[in-house]
Order: structure tokens, then C-alpha cells, then sequence
């Protein structure tokens, strides 16, 4: 009989401790300022020239493209090589899932990713350092090398839907798994809150792994609220065992 599958859904409380702070949560930073909001919102994106020079300079600032994985990421990592079957769904864009040791294929990114670049026309794809590199070479909106179209960070902006293959595969595994676990997300941002539902209605042990309260602890069959890189890899562990 195969092992059983284990889910992992993870939010911005997973990457707090490689120095992320939480952006794009309901509390988070871009939601408490309606300016900064602006640059990541894909209206105001693609109609303002202004926007985008303004949003590529704070992709040059952005943390997520030089933080380093913490013990939550390689947690994760060593249950992969345990000879666990594991999927990571993720809501963040930093990538530090994959730069801890997880195989990429292992790795959904629910919002996408913030280390390439997309042409929102053409829709080709590149590393995000070769556009920061054009953007300090002086080129303040640089646009797309192909089709002259705008590029954008290949995330999902505000106002943008998700992409529809990457959450119909996270439907499908949260209804596959036999343990879901949601680990420093509030759960409070559909879909990918809902996720954690199917899991528990398709026969899924769910644990919630988060500081706060969530709208889902009272269907969990584990709540933890003791710091993620403490408790993740002891939740890990007891399940590889
Ligand atoms: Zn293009």
C-alpha cells in the first residue's frame, strides 16, 4: 500500500522567518496602504506608466528575491526525503519552498511567483534579476524584449484571477490527501482558505499550524499555536514516523 499523502498549505507565517513580512494577507502591509496597494493592483498597473516605474523600483527593494529558507521550509524538505509523498501549496511568491531542497513539481504556487518576470501580452517568462538588471541599467518600465508588450512580476496582482489549472491541481490534491495541513496562513483569503474544507470534507486529518485563530479551527482536528519553527517540524516529524 503507498504512504499517505500529506498536503502542506502555506502562508506568509511561514516565510516571517526568513525576514518576509506578510504583504498581501487581509492584515497585510500592501492592504493597510491604499498607495502601495496601487502597484500591486493590475488595473492601476497596466493603465499608469507612473505606476509601474514606481512598482519595478520596489521590486529592486524586495526582500523575498534575497531571503534565505528557514527551519519551516527545510522541515518540509526533509519529510519529502523521508520517502513521504508530499504536495506544498503555496500563498507565497518568494519561491523558498524550491530554494530549501523541494523539488519544483512538488510545489504549487497558488498567487505565482515573484523571482520571474511575465509579458502580460505575449505572456513570455524570464528571471525577475534580468529585468531588475534592466531597470538599474536605466530603463525605468522596461518592456517586453519579444512583442513590446508591458511585463509585470509573474504574481498575482490584485484584481487578477488565479490561474485556474494551478487551483483546479490544488482542488484535487486537498480532495487526494489523507492529512492537510495549513501552516501560517489566517485562512481568511478564498480560494485558498476553502481548500482547507474540501481536505476535512474528502476524509482529510486537517492540523492548523498558525499563531492566530482561524475561521477553520473549529472543523480542525489539531490546532497549534505555538511558533512555526518549533512546531512544524515536530508536526512533520510525528507524521514521517
Ligand atoms: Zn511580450
Amino acid at each position: 500500500m503507498s504512504k499517505p499523502l500529506v498536503a502542506i498549505l502555506t502562508g506568509a507565517g511561514v516565510s516571517t522567518d526568513s525576514g518576509i513580512p506578510d504583504y498581501r494577507g487581509p492584515q497585510g502591509l500592501w492592504r493597510k496602504d491604499p498607495e502601495a496597494e496601487k502597484l500591486v493592483t493590475y488595473e492601476y498597473y497596466m493603465r499608469d506608466p507612473e505606476i509601474r516605474r514606481r512598482s519595478w523600483q520596489m521590486r529592486r527593494g524586495n526582500r523575498a528575491l534575497r531571503a534565505e529558507p528557514n527551519t519551516a521550509h527545510r522541515a518540509v524538505v526533509e519529510l519529502e526525503r523521508a520517502g513521504v509523498p508530499v504536495r506544498v501549496i503555496t500563498q507565497n511568491v518568494d519561491g523558498l519552498h524550491q530554494l530549501a531542497g523541494l523539488p519544483a513539481r512538488k510545489v504549487l504556487e497558488l498567487h505565482g511567483t515573484a523571482r520571474e518576470f511575465v509579458c502580460t501580452k505575449c505572456h513570455a517568462r524570464g528571471p525577475m534579476a534580468d529585468a531588475l538588471a534592466r531597470v538599474e541599467a536605466g530603463e525605468d518600465d522596461p518592456p517586453c524584449l519579444r512583442c513590446g508588450g508591458i511585463l509585470k512580476s509573474a504574481t498575482v496582482m490584485f484584481g487578477q484571477s488565479l490561474d485556474p489549472v494551478v487551483l483546479g491541481e490544488a482542488v484535487a490534491i486537498s480532495k487526494a490527501c489523507t492529512v492537510f495541513l495549513a501552516v501560517g496562513t489566517s485562512l481568511q483569503v478564498q480560494p485558498a482558505a476553502g481548500l482547507a474544507r474540501v481536505a476535512a470534507e474528502h476524509g482529510a486529518r486537517l492540523v492548523i499550524v498558525n499563531a492566530e485563530p482561524t475561521p477553520y479551527d473549529d472543523i480542525a482536528d489539531e490546532v497549534v499555536r505555538e511558533p512555526i519553527g518549533t512546531a512544524l517540524p515536530r508536526v512533520l516529524r510525528e507524521l514521517s514516523e
